[in-house]
């Protein structure tokens, strides 16, 4: 079965999707707002489901090459141990930064033989009995079987209204240093939840042999809204003495336009998509970073609508629905269930964090489950298709 089938959005899931469905033989034309491939962002980690997808589209062996391989997690609140989580022997996470992932997945989308518009921001779509066109800020393209709407958190086809959370964070990119840190851990510190630091080994930039790491401060909205007034000398001086292990770290920050600003917000589409139209990615579901499972929710959805799509068109949307909606459910109620353990104004869930839970979780057979929590598969990530590489 072959669609025509336009894509909107350059980012993770879209280019994921454009690279498989283009390898399948479908249509494909990609729309991207920028009028040119923009290597954003910070550091994320691609977890082993997530790696499972890249190495069905080709692109995981170039991945592992930029990458750092990730094998635990371990904050620390005080002295004492908030957050260890192993990965299991041999199955590590892949921390890298968006741009060497965007890197791999638009040199996977090109081999593909898809050739992204850039310079079109998509703004609406119509429906006509037989087929559906997209409206961008060009104008009106198509006739298309299909939509697949992958333009992230912004979307303007997305009905999905997300709830902002209370948190967000500064994030920046900086050479590893000399440390004592080890280049294969998240590291995290903690004061209650109230305030976060982490450090994040990603590898490397294409092209760039340099080792690198992500940094971030997690800050309330509050003080989002106060940080452009903020000297930088006098968050380096708050973050140096919050934890001195950082302090080589910000000597790789010099401007504060190398420090970037997020805001999170949740919320989940209960259903999304409609005739001709799927939502992937951000568009459809929002987490905050704390489970770290963004990036690879957008590219397991894709792989599993380039699966759904070998099924005639009013089968496969609502077959890749059914495919992921329980692992989505899970990590979206488990992500908002963890994320105010480390990012709220309470008192009593870190207290509980760090004197119940964190010692219960060294306990047999917890550290496995949670070993099997980062990695994305603590229930089937694409329920149907046992058969499937990328079900890890
Ligand atoms: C600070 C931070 C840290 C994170 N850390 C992690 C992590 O460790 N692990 C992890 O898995 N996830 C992480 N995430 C989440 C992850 O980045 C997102 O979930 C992921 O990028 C979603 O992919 P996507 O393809 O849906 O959207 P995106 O990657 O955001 O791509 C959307 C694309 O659509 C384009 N676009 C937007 N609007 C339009 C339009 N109207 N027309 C055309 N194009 C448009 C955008 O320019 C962009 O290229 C993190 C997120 C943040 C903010």
């Amino acid at each position: 079965m072959s669609y025509r089938i336009a894509i909107t959005g350059a980012g993770i899931g879209g280019l994921a999707a454009a690279a498989q469905l283009a390898r399948d033989g479908h249509a494909v034309t990609l729309f991207e707002r920028f009028p040119a491939a923009r290597p954003l962002g910070s550091g994320l980690v691609v977890q082993p489901v997530g790696l499972a997808v890249l190495d069905a589209i080709g692109a995981g062996e170039e991945a592992r090459s930029l990458g750092a391989p990730l094998t635990r997690m371990l904050g620390h609140s005080g002295h004492r141990i908030a957050l260890d989580v192993a990965y299991r022997p041999g199955a590590p996470g892949l921390a890298m930064h968006r741009a060497a992932l965007f890197h791999c997945l638009w040199q996977a989308a090109t081999r593909a033989g898809v050739l992204p518009l850039t310079g079109h921001t998509a703004t609406g779509t119509r429906q006509s009995q037989t087929a559906i066109h997209l409206t961008t800020d060009q104008g009106e393209h198509g006739p298309f079987d299909l939509i697949v709407d992958a333009s992230g958190a912004g979307s303007n086809l997305s009905p999905l209204t997300a709830r902002p959370l209370s948190f967000g964070a500064i994030w920046a990119n900086v050479p590893w240093p000399a440390t004592d840190l080890p280049g294969t851990e998240l590291r995290q510190r903690y004061h209650r939840a109230s305030r976060m630091a982490g450090i994040l080994p990603i590898g490397r930039l294409p092209g760039d042999p340099t080792p690198r790491a992500a940094v971030f401060w997690s800050l309330s909205l509050a003080e989002l809204d106060a940080w452009p007034a903020r000297r930088l000398a006098d968050w380096k001086a708050e973050v140096a003495s919050f934890w001195p292990a950082m302090t080589p770290f910000l000597d790789g920050i010099t401007d504060k336009a190398q420090l970037t600003p997020a805001r999170y917000s949740h919320g989940t589409l209960h259903k999304p998509y409609s005739p001709r139209l799927i939502h992937i990615g951000d568009a459809a579901h929002r987490a905050s970073p704390q489970l770290g499972q963004g990036a690879n929710m957008a590219l397991l959805d894709a792989r599993a609508l380039a699966l759904a799509l070998r099924l005639p068109l009013e089968e496969a949307l609502p077959a890749w629905h059914t495919s992921r909606r329980w692992h989505l459910g899970l990590y979206q109620a488990l992500s908002a269930a963890f994320t105010p353990q480390y990012q709220s104004h309470s008192r009593v869930l870190p207290a509980l964090r760090d004197r119940l839970l964190s010692p219960l979780s060294r306990l047999w057979p917890l550290p496995r489950i949670l070993s099997s929590l980062v990695a994305g598969d603590l229930v089937p990530p694409i329920a149907g298709y046992p058969g499937d590489r990328a079900q890890g």
